[in-house]
């Protein structure tokens, strides 16, 4: 399978490469030159298969030729076998025809774990075979920050630095980063906020000298392997609800978009799903382009959905290239009047295209609370925040009371206590088992000032198993 740019410009890569690149050369994403395309009979005949099996066969396509079916196999069984649910991601009924897919079973509760645990194998595999090692840095506000250091805390070829605020991130959500304690791992707290740290990160892509020529790799949802790997639970989740002989609907809490976007490929990949919600919290930039035509950045706002606040979709630019006719140049241009300030629409002819699937929904605080305290009394679940305004969403734009509504679950509500609380639904519920004593454990982190050459000379000194590169 080879890679393309959306920008057009940059080289088309296998997969090995797609997983080791960040961004592409020319500022575009990676998106699979043809996507693969599956049966109705092919798909009904996984029904039944374990989850790693499921994934086996529907991430397949994208990985030959750089990855060989046994090892993948293996991947995929230590993958998931992790997960703390047999099901790996149940379903849950909240009403007829109503249902809640739990993808917060993994380690750190929340969906991220689906593909950071197979990111981290992944790359482990690709770097033995090449005898190379790699450093990774990101930005967190929660919680790809403790899902990238599970991912990757037993690669052997991997130094993982993650950046999150000083003081500026829940107790749980620190607590899930700094008690992972490995000579890898190394959690900076810097002295600024989630985007002082993101630029940090930036700045460190675009200048690599420090890192005295070992690589440096993004864990971010612009890794293709990410997206990937969230393609299969809509496969599994349509399998339980009689697909594909029935089509069925998803209502998907939305930031960067990343997570829906694997559920439109998987779309495209033959699963017969009849409408896409975008839930959005108060940060509705994808509300306004869906409902009314306008990309246009707005002020960040902080809410109850913490994982939810963004200005701006990275990948969304992955939609666009396809609703320009995969048209590389178009796309550039797009970005760059982006770039300079101005928002953009797309012309009438496309926007509809994409409406004919996406529906969309901007969820205010106060509403995400209402939806928590409402289905705790329906039925006893009790939704995180970000769930919550998944199901808002669902039941607000769904189109059909005949089709099956999946509101993506992608995070379990421990680890949002404080909209637990204003939903006024008691108290929040206690850690699961594997997280029990998270309050006991040790922690370890380096705390820094915000300032780039000390970041990056902490990165240098600490980034081969603690040692110097
Ligand atoms: C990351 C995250 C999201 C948003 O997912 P995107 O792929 O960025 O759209 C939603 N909910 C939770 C709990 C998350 O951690």
């Amino acid at each position: 399978m080879r890679y393309i740019s959306t920008r057009g410009q940059a080289p088309a890569l296998n997969f090995e490469d797609v997983l080791l690149a960040g961004l592409a050369s020319d500022g575009g994403l990676y998106v699979p030159e043809n996507l693969p395309r599956f049966t109705q009979e092919e798909i009904a005949s996984w029904a039944g298969l374990p989850y790693h099996e499921l994934a086996f066969r529907v991430m397949r396509p994208f990985v030959t030729g750089s990855i060989a079916d046994a090892d993948f196999k293996k991947i995929l069984e230590e993958t998931y076998g992790g997960f703390a649910h047999n099901a790996v991601a149940p379903l849950r009924q909240l009403n007829g025809n109503e249902w809640v897919l739990e993808l917060f079973h993994g380690p750190t509760l929340a969906f991220k774990d689906f593909a950071l645990q197979l990111l981290g194998r992944l790359l482990d595999h690709v770097l033995s075979k090449r005898g190379e090692r790699v450093v990774i840095m990101g930005a967190t506000s929660g919680d790809t920050g403790s899902a990238a250091i599970e991912g990757c805390k037993a690669c052997e070829h991997v130094d993982i630095f993650i950046m999150h605020p000083h003081n500026r991130v829940s107790e749980v959500q620190r607590r899930q980063m700094t008690t992972i304690l490995g000579e890898n791992i190394h959690n900076i707290a810097v002295e600024g906020n989630f985007d002082d740290c993101q630029e940090m990160v930036k700045a460190s892509f675009a200048d690599q000298g420090f890192l005295k020529g070992t690589r440096l790799v993004a864990v971010n949802s612009i890794n293709w392997a990410r997206i990937m790997a969230q393609i299969v639970y809509y496969f599994h989740a349509a399998l339980q609800l009689g697909g594909p002989a029935r089509s069925v609907a998803f209502s998907v809490p939305t930031g960067n978009f990343g997570d829906i976007f694997a559920g439109y490929l998987a779309r495209n990949m033959g699963l017969p799903i009849s409408q896409l919600i975008v839930a959005t919290n108060r940060n509705d930039i994808l509300h306004r382009f869906m409902s009314g035509n306008q990309y246009v950045k707005d002020t960040l706002h902080p809410t109850l959905s913490p994982s939810m606040d963004i200005m701006v979709s990275s990948n969304f630019e992955r939609l666009l290239f396809d609703l320009h006719g995969r048209n590389g140049a178009a796309i550039a241009n797009l970005m760059d009047t982006f770039k300079q300030g101005g928002g953009f629409s797309v012309e009438e002819d496309r926007w509809t295209e994409a409406r004919k699937l996406f529906d969309s929904l901007a969820v205010d605080d106060a509403a995400t609370c209402e939806t928590i305290a409402e289905v705790y009394k329906e039925c006893g679940e009790l939704l995180d925040p970000h769930t919550a305004i998944g199901v808002r969403a669902a039941r607000e734009c769904r189109r059909s009371l005949a089709t099956p509504m999946v509101t993506l679950g992608t995070a379990h509500p421990v680890k949002f206590p404080e909209a637990v609380e204003k939903a006024g639904v008691g108290q929040a519920p206690a850690l699961p088992p594997h997280l029990a004593d998270l309050f006991q454990r040790e922690e370890r982190c380096t705390v820094l000032p915000n300032d780039l050459k000390q970041i990056q000379a902490f990165v240098s000194q600490h980034g081969n198993r603690g040692k110097p590169l």
